[in-house]
């Protein structure tokens, strides 16, 4: 790889960190990583404007995983975290970084979580906690969290702490830390306020945030699409099927998302193929020749490895996963529109990367267009368009001497068989592995009822109506062992439920479904008969027992958010 972008072997990480990193299929630091890893080590306070999408988390995390003393069970770190959903994830992250870390343990602690279980956990010893500030306080207060051994903590969207009226609460409770302890502090913007806090807590701060070069860009028409409804993998395959294109290019974050992507493609017939840092550079190149003279229409690739790639041909760029940075879009959107061609970029964006699209906007000083993604109809009348101009060209050009002879001999012993009912039951044939009518999957269906109860909470506002469907059940959160690292999808679980459960439960009393990194929550109604869910234990999802367990505290009316956090 180029000498000029560091490694992460070169920022003073352990061997066991680097395996796992290798492992998950990060290729580089990301700028906020590559400049904060190395302060963290050295016990330096770090001041970091860094939003969702920039890798921020690792990096806070791998440094400071690096520097605890794994002989100890005491509390070492603490995280705070505005939300519980992100101080789950954020523990989440640690793990998936610590697994090769022996006697590592951590604790997520948030309110609405059974307090019986937090404190088990916290008496048997835990190195690392990531919670929300309320609950961090109840803890603390009770003398259940002993924050004397403490030696780094860490504000994670500083910035959001303050909104949702935390910052008295984390004052407080860095009150409550030893003189001498590390402190980061994350937050995407740096109000007055939070300056403060860091003016008064931290010592010497190093600042660290990522510049924003600006550059244009204008021979490239740019659209981002908002992930929202369907999974990321429906929407890339209608935009494909729907997009006058001719190379393409799709980004996503790590290696070995480009192989899996690319093998997904694959199995839904596109040929494409990955590029990443670890190919060899042979392999590389005839990647690159293939997709140059169009043996190859789709590469999966990573930033560095599409690093300075000049094929004329791509059309389009689709930025599958958001990049860490605005510079890495300007990089990557400049891999169209080459030699004065036009080219088209398409950006995917969840809700929690909203800001770094508005910082690509104003690096770019362009405004990014939403997309509207094709409709089925859509997807469905190109599909017919395709098959007709198959047909056609069979006609011109196949000897149909032998097909035909067994057609006229079908009408001949069935009299009464019309000529077009015939061609109608072959085209449904034909058409059987790739259907021409697109039907409403099951994940778009259960999305759309996830909506359906956020707005419930008043959380968003539309003309689609409310589901009320189950919204009277009592419901029960249930963990299942499976999740989005193990490739599992929300049909995936949909289906086996429903299918397992011996129709004890249908597909319409699945309540809401979350992914997570190695786990996922389902809600199931509360009356289900205990049988059902030790047969469900043993149910395998993507190979995986799915280990139902149920959720203490998970008991809520459908359509409430299951766990509440505490507010100000
Ligand atoms: P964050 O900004 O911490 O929310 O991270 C955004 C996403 O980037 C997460 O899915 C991380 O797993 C991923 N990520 C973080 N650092 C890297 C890296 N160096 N290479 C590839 N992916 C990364």
């Amino acid at each position: 790889m180029s000498n000029n972008i560091p490694q992460f072997r070169d920022l003073g990480l352990s061997e066991p960190i680097l395996q796992s990193l290798e492992e998950l299929g990060y290729e580089t630091p990301s700028p906020i990583q590559a400049e904060s890893i190395p302060l963290l080590l050295d016990h330096c306070d770090l001041l970091g404007q860094a939003q969702t999408g920039t890798g921020k988390t690792a990096a806070f995390a791998l440094p400071l995983l690096n520097n605890l003393d794994l002989s100890s069970k005491e509390t070492q770190l603490l995280v705070l975290a505005p939300t519980r959903e992100l101080a789950i994830q954020v523990s989440e992250a640690f793990q998936s970084y610590a697994r090769y870390l022996k006697g590592f343990h951590i604790l997520p602690i948030y309110g609405g979580q059974a307090m019986s279980l937090q404190l088990r956990q916290l008496q048997r010893g835990v190195q690392v906690v990531v919670g929300t500030p309320g609950r961090v306080m109840d803890h603390i207060r009770r003398g259940t969290l002993n924050l004397k051994t403490l030696a780094a903590l860490v504000l994670d969207e500083a910035d959001e702490m303050l909104k949702m009226g935390f910052i008295d609460d984390i004052e407080w409770i860095l009150e409550h830390t030893p003189d001498k302890r590390q402190i980061a502090l994350f937050s995407a913007t740096m109000p007055e306020i939070i300056r403060k806090v860091a003016h008064r807590h931290l010592n010497n701060p190093h600042e660290v945030r990522i510049k924003a070069k600006t550059a244009t860009v204008d021979t490239t028409e740019q659209f981002y699409w908002l992930v929202n409804g369907l999974q990321k993998l429906d929407a890339l395959t209608r935009i494909l099927e729907t997009e006058e294109s001719d190379g393409l290019i799709i980004f996503v974050r790590t290696k070995t998302s480009t192989v899996e992507l690319a093998e997904k493609l694959e199995a839904r017939g596109y040929i494409s193929a990955p590029l990443h840092g670890d190919m060899t550079q042979p392999l590389r190149e005839r990647t690159v020749e293939k997709l140059r003279d169009g043996q190859l229409d789709i590469v999966v690739a990573t930033d560095v490895a599409a690093r300075g790639l000049d094929v004329e041909r791509i059309s389009h760029v689709i930025n599958y996963d958001i990049p860490h940075d605005t510079e890495a879009y300007v990089h990557r959107i400049g891999r169209t529109g080459r030699a004065g061609r036009k080219g088209k970029a398409i950006l995917f964006v969840t809700n929690r990367e909203r800001r770094m699209l508005r910082s690509i906007e104003r690096a770019t000083r362009q405004a990014i267009k939403p997309l509207t993604l094709p409709s089925r109809e859509l997807v469905s009348e190109r599909r017919v368009s395709k098959m007709m101009e198959q047909v056609n060209e069979t006609l011109i050009n196949e000897p149909l001497d032998f097909f035909k002879h067994i057609v006229t001999d079908k009408r001949h012993h069935q009299t009464e068989v019309d000529t077009i009912d015939l061609a109608a039951a072959l085209l449904f044939l034909a058409q059987k592995d790739r259907p021409l009518q697109l039907k409403e999957d099951p994940v778009h269906i259960h999305e759309s009822r996830q909506r359906g109860e956020r707005r419930e909470r008043g959380e968003r506002s539309g003309h689609e109506p409310r589901l009320k469907r189950y919204s009277d059940t009592n419901m029960q959160r249930y963990r299942l062992d499976v999740g989005r690292a193990h490739g599992v999808m929300p049909g995936n679980i949909v289906g086996a439920i429903a299918n397992e459960s011996k129709s004890q439960i249908n597909n319409q009393s699945i309540g809401h479904i979350k992914l997570f990194d190695t786990y996922s929550t389902v809600d199931l109604p509360a009356d289900i008969h205990t049988d059902t869910i030790q047969h469900l234990q043993k149910v395998r999802v993507c190979g995986r027992p799915l280990k139902m367990e149920q959720i203490a505290g998970g008991e809520h009316r459908a359509g409430q958010a299951g766990n509440g956090n505490r507010r100000r």
